[in-house]
């Protein structure tokens, strides 16, 4: 037994991995230590949040605003510090475009941005309130056995709220829309960070009356089992713990990089009520862009990728409502709607192509079987796969009658995805209608 996981997960959800030691050099991450001040002072730090390939993200106590933010802290070289000054564009317009608008609460906001010179250079910061897990992590919480209908339906109604905003109001296209970029928002930040970080304004709490309350969890850690000695081991480990946490040193990995905390607003309790007053908000706006530009270029991560995006042809708003479909997929089946692998005979890209029309039915238009930029690596002039003679069709309806466990509503939720998975995005469903969808509502 790894009593040790077991506690943590009772405690709070640790990510699986964190940054490597590699990129903290001139031009990469910048070096933190908990109780580091950013912005003459204002911000101080005091748990890693998360970290992805351009920034690592921290909690903060605003001294200013006496309240706690995340600070998302970019990489120093050029390319990820324009990268961030385009990110920090579109927040703001994000910000300022409409705040009344329903879709406005369901983006992650920007409050503030700063540069900040380090070590390894001059790091773009950004400012935003503080959320808790992603959609990704509540996937792993229901075990990849599918977030309940219910919940999927309140958190696919505000996503499309918040993409209709970006779409229609703002002219922003997401381009990255996946479970790990929408997150949860908690609450009651300040309680949670009480109770369960020890955390109350700036300063992490050492006092004795914890380690009391502590002592007690450690009482109900189930022993059953275990030899008396293995007890005592696991106690002592358990303490060693508590104390740490309560001392605010951090928890780092073999590699010495701190570890991320989430904020858990359910406390670890599975119970679909719990979810009733869920709300999410659309974060990661590192790869947005303006629809008025008109791109062709490589976007979206593999499984959330559109069919125009792999056929080199221009996309555009319509791109984001395909990822947005294969999430709420991922989301109640805990399974990627679509999982290309290559063979000897064809590449990735080919059997992901494939697997759209097995699903779609060949209805793709001469735009994308041979006009746009890879057309050709796909189709003959027929419009027939190149690569891949022998395509096994499938029904939307039957994937999700064999995927989905909890498979009620079905003929409502096919009816649902399918204007999202058309092929030709000129046929595709925008945000704005599919929001008035029966099976959200029902
Ligand atoms: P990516 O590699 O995903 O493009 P990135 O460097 O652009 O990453 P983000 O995805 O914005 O960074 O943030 C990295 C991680 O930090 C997120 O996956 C999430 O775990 C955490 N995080 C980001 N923003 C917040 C926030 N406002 N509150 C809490 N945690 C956050
Ligand atoms: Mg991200």
């Amino acid at each position: 037994m790894d009593s040790d996981s077991d506690y943590s997960d009772c405690h709070s959800i640790y990510s699986d991995e964190e940054e490597g030691l590699e990129d903290y050099k001139t031009g990469g991450y910048h070096k933190v230590s908990l109780g580091d001040t950013l912005q003459q002072g204002r911000y101080k730090i005091q748990l890693k949040l998360g970290w992805g390939h351009f920034s690592t993200v921290w909690l903060a106590y605003d001294t200013k605003l006496k309240c706690h933010v995340a600070v998302k802290i970019v990489k120093s070289s050029r390319r990820f510090t324009q990268g961030a000054k385009e990110e920090i564009a579109l927040l703001e317009k994000i910000q300022s475009t409409n705040p009344t608008s329903a879709g406005y609460q369901h983006i992650a906001q920007l409050l503030d941005h700063f540069e900040h010179e380090g070590d390894n250079g001059i790091h773009v910061c950004m400012v935003f309130e503080v959320l808790g897990e992603s959609l990704l992590s509540l996937i792993k919480r229901f075990k990849y056995r599918g977030v309940p209908a219910p919940v999927v339906k309140k958190v696919a109604t505000q996503v499309l709220l918040g993409l209709d905003y970006l779409h229609r109001e703002c002219g922003i296209i997401h381009t990255d829309l996946k479970p790990e970029n929408v997150l949860v928002y908690v609450p009651n930040v300040e309680t949670v960070l009480q109770e369960r970080f020890h955390i109350q304004g700036d300063t992490i709490i050492n006092g004795n009356q914890e380690m009391e309350q502590d002592i007690t969890i450690l009482d109900q850690v189930d022993t059953t089992g275990l030899t008396k000695n293995q007890k005592k081991k696991l106690k002592k480990r358990i303490k060693k713990k508590l104390k740490r946490q309560q001392q605010g040193s951090p928890r780092k990995d073999k590699n010495g990089i701190i570890t991320s905390s989430v904020l858990d607003f359910t406390a670890g309790d599975l119970d679909v009520n719990v979810y009733e007053n869920i709300i999410v908000k659309i974060a990661d706006l590192g790869n947005a862009c303006w629809t008025k530009d008109e791109c062709t270029h490589l976007i979206q991560t593999r499984e959330y990728r559109s069919p125009e995006v792999i056929l080199g042809a221009r996309w555009n708003e319509k791109t984001d409502l395909w990822s947005f479909a294969c999430m709420i997929f991922e989301l109640l089946t805990g399974e990627f709607l679509f999982d290309p692998r290559p063979s000897s005979k064809y590449s990735k890209d080919d059997d992901h192509i494939a697997q759209m029309i097995e699903l779609m039915g060949n209805n793709l238009p001469t735009r994308l079987t041979q006009d746009s930029e890879f057309s050709h690596e796909f189709f003959d002039r027929h419009g027939n796969m190149k690569h891949i003679k022998k395509l096994r069709y499938r029904d939307l309806h039957d994937v999700l009658e064999e995927t989905y466990r909890d498979g009620h509503q079905l003929e409502l939720l096919t009816d649902f995805l399918t204007p999202m998975l058309q092929l030709d995005d000129d046929n595709r469903a925008g945000a704005a209608i599919i929001m008035n969808h029966k099976w959200l509502h029902e």
